[in-house]
């Protein structure tokens, strides 16, 4: 019989009931043991749905109390030494102290796990880095799990993941030099999960889709070779991308099961087929976990055929990863409409398709005939509707020349006319977009929701907002202003619902990191700007002042990363659809006198694919979507664009290739850094390196970004330097933010004087 498993299930619950509990936890509210409780409920409560959609397995492991690398590190025992805990006896307030940090102890770093938007918090491997076992929280996991009833399959991050996913902080050379001590370490917990009963263990090895070198790949042989005695049964699981470079060495290994992406990478099945070793399970990842589309099961269902009967009972169905990616349960979305439900599946809803696919490959087609027939429904559904497929959308798409995708001029040309036009001094200064948004903000916004303010007072609140920003900006001296983005509860959303063909939810959430969960749209059909976005702000703000004010825009990659995209074309299309309404908008506001355009790329460098290999495909589009977006202006417009991070010296040529006239980016906290590699390449144009971190509420000196300029005068020409802070200043107060802006144009002003 073809079993069904998944990876993992979502463990914030259908209504973020655990980030509740945490916050609470944090406010002092509730102890530790109601935390605990709510945890524990949700792992049943995740366990029942996942027994009841007839799973053969429930998933234990993949419940955490703030992310899944902290507790594998918890249960190893390897929390960094410098927190001083008893890795035996950890308190569920030293997680919080591990992930969030207090005056005494910074928190550990976090950052984005694979290409999701999921953040893990990162091991600190030392000298002293031991493994000598931590707490027993998957033991316990495990005995609630079989106390209920479930045949419960473990779920690990296996050795040389956690390995790889850590950072040397001191005293090592290599991170694998740490592998003579975490091996026995899993050994140990191998064995005691044999003890308990535990038939299969999955462990997670996602780092084989990425570029690895011999001494990892060696290190593989090495560690499953000693991990193969005294252990349940291995599932190894790879996802994100192919393995299929790696068929030789995945086929020697002594593991009993292999888990494959078969949605982002189908076409490896075919090459790790032809030589399956004898009586090896393949799981084969074919519901998407990454996305919310509703699989096409009868076309799935003919393409499993032929691997059953190849594989018989060693055929095994799951989604492609962990459906940690996905929101839990479609059942609350009220508001969304009947046909563009039907296209939809969540994380439940993954699992019904799972066990569909396994009933139908069992011979039991007759039992979910009716579920296939409503995906057969949904997907005709999805191939036609006028809902989904625009003419002219598709047309406008087809007819794009190199021209639309070029500025009339070069830059050399461009700034020239621009000086002319906006008559801006040396290191002119600038802001990223937001200003503050206060609670007036919000409490008007959701005043405005709830249908408790007319449209026409929510309009004059955030007018207000907007006068009194350019009031505080013309006082501070800044040089070119922005209208402070009082009207955007957030930079994709804003857009998104002025666009057709972008969905939202009601409860679509997914954890980011931690208690931290987001409600990221969805884009479902050809994207169409029915009137302008921002004109009529970004008008209204630049009546209000003589010097320019920059309109603000979210770029095309920045749109499609941070949503959930269609999977029925290439991700480059959508991004040129979204492109184009970008460029439409971009007229309007040049018509309407707005001479300075800035359109946000935060999302840029995250889109990187990957496999390196893969690189020049995805920037080669992603450079073609901004352009497309930011060329139909004249010379004298200037184009701006914003990334907040500096590590682009890999993609240098394609930053370059965007071919803003300006780039704001993050620097103040690398110290410049990212200007070292400026040497032999420069970025030609116009570059405002952020001189303070506005992550923090702390004021800068004058003196630390005069110091930070120098810096960047040593690398870059006067005539193209910019001043500015490193972000959006949304998350700050505004005491702080006139503050540190005062020093900042101070700064400015003295090294101008300099000059
Ligand atoms: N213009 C946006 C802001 O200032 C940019 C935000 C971002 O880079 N994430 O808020
Ligand atoms: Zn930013």
């Amino acid at each position: 019989m073809t079993i069904a498993h998944t990876l993992g299930f979502p463990r914030i619950g259908a209504q973020r009931e655990l980030k509740f509990a945490q916050e609470s936890f944090w406010r002092g509210d509730i102890t530790e043991a109601t935390l605990r409780e709510t945890g524990s409920d949700l792992r049943a409560r995740h366990w029942g749905l996942q027994k009841q959609a007839g799973l053969d397995f429930v998933s234990v492991g993949d419940f955490a109390w703030y992310d899944q690398v902290l507790n594998t590190l918890a249960l190893l025992g390897a929390l960094p030494r410098r927190f001083g805990f008893d890795a035996k006896q950890l308190t569920l307030a030293d997680y919080y102290l591990a992930a969030r940090g207090n005056p005494q102890h910074f928190a550990m770093e976090m950052t984005k796990w694979f290409d999701t938007n999921y953040h893990y918090l990162v091991p600190e491997w030392t000298a002293d880095t031991s493994f000598d076992g931590g707490t027993d929280w998957l033991f316990e996991e495990l005995a609630q799990a079989q106390s209920l009833g479930h045949a419960a399959k473990a779920t690990l991050i296996g050795p040389l993941t956690l390995l790889y996913l850590g950072k040397i902080k001191s005293g090592l050379t290599h991170k694998l030099d740490l592998l003579p001590r975490i091996i026995p370490a899993y050994q140990r917990l191998l064995a005691r999960l044999q003890e308990q009963g535990v038939e299969w263990v999955q462990i997670d090895e996602p780092i084989l889709a990425l570029d690895l070198d011999n001494a990892w790949l060696d290190a593989f042989i090495l560690s499953y070779n000693a991990l193969a005695q005294n252990t349940p049964k291995v599932l190894l699981s790879t996802y994100f991308e192919s393995v299929q470079e790696r068929t030789a060495l995945l086929h020697a290994l002594p593991i009993t099961g292999l888990h494959l992406d078969l949605v982002r990478a189908p076409q490896q099945l075919r090459t790790l087929l032809a030589n399956w070793p004898q009586g090896r399970v393949l799981s084969a990842g074919v519901i998407d976990g990454r996305n919310i589309w509703r699989a096409d099961l009868s076309s799935l269902l003919a393409d499993l055929h032929a691997v059953h009967a190849q594989l018989g009972d060693n055929l095994w169905l799951a989604p492609s990863c962990s459906l940690l990616h996905v929101p839990v349960d479609l059942a609350t979305e009220t508001a969304i409409d009947a046909e563009t439900l039907s296209w939809l599946a969540f994380a439940t809803q993954k699992l019904d398709e799972v066990v569909a696919l396994k009933q139908a490959l069992n011979g039991n087609a007759d039992k979910v005939a009716h579920q296939f027939t409503a995906a057969d429904q949904a997907i005709a559904s999805r191939r036609k509707s006028v809902r989904i497929h625009n003419p002219i959308v598709q047309k406008r798409l087809a007819a794009i020349t190199e021209q639309d995708v070029t500025r009339h001029n070069a830059f050399k040309q461009r700034i020239g006319q621009q000086q002319q036009r906006f008559a801006l001094p040396l290191f002119p200064t600038t802001s990223i977009g937001s200003f503050p948004q206060t609670r007036t903000i919000r409490q008007a916004r959701a005043t405005y929701k709830r249908g408790d303010l007319s449209h026409l007072e929510y309009l004059e609140a955030m007018r207000a907002e907007i006068r009194l920003v350019v009031e505080q900006q013309e006082k501070l001296d800044i040089d070119v202003l922005v209208h402070g983005e009082p009207e955007r509860n957030d930079m994709v959303e804003y857009f998104g619902e002025q666009l057709w063909g972008y969905g939202f939810t009601l409860n679509g959430w997914v954890q980011s990191y931690g208690s931290r969960c987001v409600k990221p749209p969805f884009i479902y059909g050809d994207v169409y700007r029915p009137e302008a976005m921002t004109v009529s702000w970004s008008e209204y703000a630049q009546r209000l002042t003589s010097k320019p004010m920059k309109g603000m825009l979210t770029g095309p990659v920045t749109m499609l990363q941070w949503s959930f995209v269609r999977d029925d074309q290439p991700r480059s299309t959508t991004a040129l659809q979204i492109a184009l309404a970008l460029r439409d908008e971009v007229a309007d506001l040049e018509k309407a006198g707005i001479g300075m355009i800035q359109i946000d790329e935060p999302a840029f460098r995250e889109g990187l694919p990957l496999k390196q290999q893969d690189w020049s495909a995805y920037l080669d589009w992603a450079v073609r979507a901004f352009k497309l977006s930011s060329a139909v202006v004249r010379d004298d417009t200037q184009i701006h664009t914003h990334m907040c991070y500096s590590e682009f010296n890999d993609i240098l040529p394609w930053i370059a290739a965007m071919d803003a006239d300006v780039i704001t980016i993050e620097t103040s906290r690398s110290d410049m850094e990212l200007l070292d590699g400026f040497g032999e390449f420069a970025y030609p144009n116009d570059i405002g390196p952020g001189v303070y971190d506005i992550h923090s509420p702390r004021v800068p000196k004058v003196s630390e970004m005069q110091r930070l300029l120098q810096k960047a005068r040593s690398v870059l020409p006067d005539a193209r330097l910019w001043v500015n802070p490193d972000c959006g200043l949304k998350t700050r107060d505004w005491p702080e933010t006139i503050a540190a802006l005062e020093n900042m144009v101070q700064a400015a002003k003295l090294l101008r004087a300099t000059v």
